[in-house]
């Protein structure tokens, strides 16, 4: 699509880092996930996490060590709970590489398995930097040495091997490591992917749809990432072969926002029809131009299936 080439670099501002947890099964991606966003939940705000939803962000503070009185970094740092591997895959092949970092999460108790070297595959080809935390190091049977070992197999190496890899040691079950992990997060997202973590918030926004469903209340609902630009209610936008004007807006605590920048999950209502997750989404400047667009684009779709049916 018309995506990059329209962005100025004169107009280029940072924008948080999008991460993605993977890993092999029960290693603890959705325990990391869940312990992440309860650590930043605001005292009083209980209601916002019992939510749904596919990606969200929180604020992390890089305290110096010595003195915790002393705030070196604030990131805000945006989650996806993807699918799984596939996916992730899926999303690249059509061109949509949402994520920035991936955590690959690694159980001390079972180390390295086989959807663990998947999971490494993947982030490489997918060319995102990666961070390991080497999870469920509270339990008696954890073995965190022999799980590093076989990481280093892997060709992840920390720095004192010659690498770039970050370790984090975690326990999504305790909480220890979880501020670690965020703040490695951090410290990627600044010194090492800082040219890369830009974007042009004054564009007309466009990103990719994460998924789509209906309620019976609102009917058509797209949680979707922004990545360039800035969306507001009453922007006109195309998303895959679906259109129209966004309603309301809602960011991921269920609040109704009147605009979202680059790398904010939004939840969107208004369009015409359900988007697919990986759909790309774009503002457009008139209903005729994305009604054109995504009924060529419709066209195409039943034109694909029509040929995978014949084939
Ligand atoms: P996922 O399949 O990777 O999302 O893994 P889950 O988060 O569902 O965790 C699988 C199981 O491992 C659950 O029973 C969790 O309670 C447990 N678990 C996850 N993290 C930890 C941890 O840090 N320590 C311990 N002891 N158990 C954990």
């Amino acid at each position: 699509e018309q995506m990059m080439e329209n962005v100025d670099p004169e107009k280029l501002r940072p924008r948080p880092p999008v991460v993605t947890i993977m890993g092999h099964v029960d290693h603890g991606k959705t325990s990391l996930l869940d312990k992440i966003r309860k650590s930043n939940v605001a005292a009083g705000e209980v209601g916002g996490i019992t939510q749904v939803i596919r990606a969200w962000s929180v604020t992390h503070k890089v305290l110096n060590p010595d003195d915790p009185n002393e705030e070196l970094l604030e990131k805000q740092i945006t989650f996806l709970d993807t699918p799984g591997h596939e996916a992730f895959t899926k999303m690249r092949a059509r061109g949509a590489n949402v994520t920035d970092i991936a955590v690959i999460v690694v159980a001390a108790t079972d180390g390295v398995m086989p959807q663990t070297e998947e999971a490494v595959n993947h982030a490489k080809a997918a060319d995102v930097r990666i961070i390991v935390a080497i999870n469920k190091v509270d339990a008696p049977n954890a073995n965190v040495e022999r799980t590093k070992r076989q990481l280093y197999n892997l060709n992840l190496l920390p720095d004192n091997m010659g690498g770039d890899i970050q370790f984090v040691e975690t326990s999504a079950l305790t909480g220890q490591g979880i501020d670690d992990l965020l703040t490695a997060i951090s410290l990627e997202a600044e010194f090492n992917l800082a040219d890369e973590l830009k974007a042009d918030p004054d564009r007309p926004a466009f990103g990719t749809c994460l998924e789509g469903y209906m309620t019976a209340g609102e009917g058509v609902n797209a949680t979707v990432l922004v990545q360039q630009g800035t969306l507001r209610p009453g922007d006109i936008v195309l998303c895959g072969a679906n259109y129209g004007r966004v309603r309301t807006m809602y960011n991921d605590h269920g609040v109704a926002i009147e605009e979202a920048g680059p790398s904010t999950p939004v939840r969107i209502t208004g369009l015409g029809g359900v988007p697919n997750a990986d759909d790309p989404f774009y503002a457009v400047d008139e209903l005729t131009t994305a009604a054109k667009i995504a009924e060529a684009r419709e066209k195409k779709d039943r034109e694909a299936s029509l040929n995978r049916f014949q084939a």
